[in-house]
């Protein structure tokens, strides 16, 4: 049986990153970067007032000078490059242009037009003029040519707004990977029904399904397969055309778990079924390729609740992050304190539901009440696992820890 490690890698060997592709930038939210994107200008492009007020010399104003005359008005996008002489001021508008000989803003709350005969003169109220206040150079934000989001990332609502400026329209990303999800079981209702004798609701299609979609990738629910051979490769061959098989259930050495037989009956290649872990033990993994060309990766998820989502986000998640070029792929545990005492003993490297959280600048960590692989109901309290080795162990307040978070934890 191979190890968690060993698994992972027996995974990841098999990935291959997709080809990245052009996507219009309002529809590349929540993709991956497959290409950093630099700017095509400096940015800003120009020197660029940040308040309302009047563009001047700094050292006029550090001379004593206190009235000036106001020789245009500057307003956003305008072109005028009329250059500033000693004792000569512009009004300016947040976003205008600073004009050529200007190298400080006084803001217009501290300032006092004068009505008069033309030219118009300004007074300006305010003691300490610094060069280059209120404004801001051309090129200080980035440099054209400079990297403004790197490849690998997640185009968040900043990163969209960010390469729109630099100048890209159409990111390189990663095609969003479509998993299919297929549940077996013959005991199996769909979501919303009541339960019939020895019947359960189909609760692994939704849990996995909002998994996928946290990982970015597009979840295609195959409904529920029963527990006959003829339907079930059926609904497998028609999972094998996404990117990803996730199919829960029928793993185990049950004479009713049919997935393995129905997989190698599909074409599906076995790489390893069954690791040392739990909750997870009877995991299955395996590659399919299409004659038409493309590969489908297949994961054969224990029927367990908890088993299910702890495989998937432990082994699924890093495959996908793979796929669509995130690096790492795998991602590392924390160390966290330990918040209470607490004893352990298991045949198998065990992944116990915890709750991880901060007391000022520490991470400590709080194992939740957890009766098994069926239990689902601890997992909402908790937002990753502990990992305890084999063997007996008593842990004591304080002791680090290895945390692994959850994709949705948000840590
Ligand atoms: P199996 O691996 O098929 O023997 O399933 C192990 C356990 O998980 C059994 O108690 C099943 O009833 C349960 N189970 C299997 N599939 C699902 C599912 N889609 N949703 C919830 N529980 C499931
Ligand atoms: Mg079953």
């Amino acid at each position: 049986m191979l190890t968690v490690s060993q698994a992972l890698e027996a995974i990841l060997q098999e990935v291959v990153p997709s080809t990245p592709m052009q996507v219009p930038y309002d529809r590349a939210g929540g993709l991956i970067l497959r290409e950093a994107v630099t700017s095509d200008v400096d940015i800003p492009p120009f020197d660029k007032a940040l308040m309302d007020g009047y563009a001047l010399r700094a050292s006029d104003a550090q001379g004593g000078l206190r009235e000036f005359h106001v020789i245009e008005e500057i307003l956003a996008g305008s072109t005028s490059q009329k250059t500033l002489k000693s004792g000569e001021a512009s009004r300016i508008i947040t976003g205008g242009p600073i004009p050529p000989g200007a190298d400080a803003v006084v803001i217009v709350e501290r300032t006092k037009l004068i009505e008069g005969a033309p030219p118009p003169r300004v007074q300006i109220d305010e003691s300490r003029v610094e060069a280059e206040q209120n404004l801001i150079r051309k090129g200080t934000v980035a440099r054209q040519g400079g990297i403004v989001v790197p490849a690998g990332k997640t185009l968040r609502a900043q990163e969209i707004g960010a390469l729109v400026e630099a100048g890209s329209a159409a990111p390189l990303v990663a095609p969003q990977p479509r998993v299919a999800i297929l549940a077996t079981g013959d005991e199996l209702v769909p979501p919303g029904s009541p339960l019939g004798p020895g019947q359960i609701r189909n609760s692994n299609e939704p849990m996995l399904a909002e998994q996928m979609r946290e990982c970015g990738a597009h979840p295609q629910p195959l409904g529920i397969a029963p527990d006959q051979p003829e339907p079930l490769v059926e609904l497998i061959r028609q999972g094998l055309q996404q990117d990803l098989l996730l199919l829960s259930g029928g793993v185990s050495a049950g004479k009713r778990d049919l997935v393995p037989a129905q997989l190698a009956a599909a074409g599906v290649r076995q790489i390893f079924h069954k690791i040392q872990m739990r909750p997870g033990k009877p995991l299955w993994f395996g590659v399919y390729h299409r004659e038409a060309g493309g590969r489908c990766l297949v994961f054969g998820l224990p029927g367990n609740p908890v088993s299910s989502m702890v495989c998937a986000d432990l082994f699924v998640r890093p495959a996908l992050r793979k796929l669509q070029g995130i690096e790492p792929a795998v991602v590392s545990p924390l160390t966290a304190r330990i918040a209470h005492p607490f004893r352990m003993q298991g045949d198998r490297p065990t992944y116990h539901p915890a709750r991880l959280f901060a007391v000022g600048s520490e991470l400590r960590v709080e194992i939740v009440d957890w009766v098994g692989s069926s239990d689902l109901r601890s997992t909402v309290s908790a937002n990753g696992t502990v990992y305890l080795p084999p063997g007996e162990k008593s842990y004591s307040l304080g002791d680090e820890i290895p945390f692994h978070p959850w994709n949705q934890s948000g840590v």
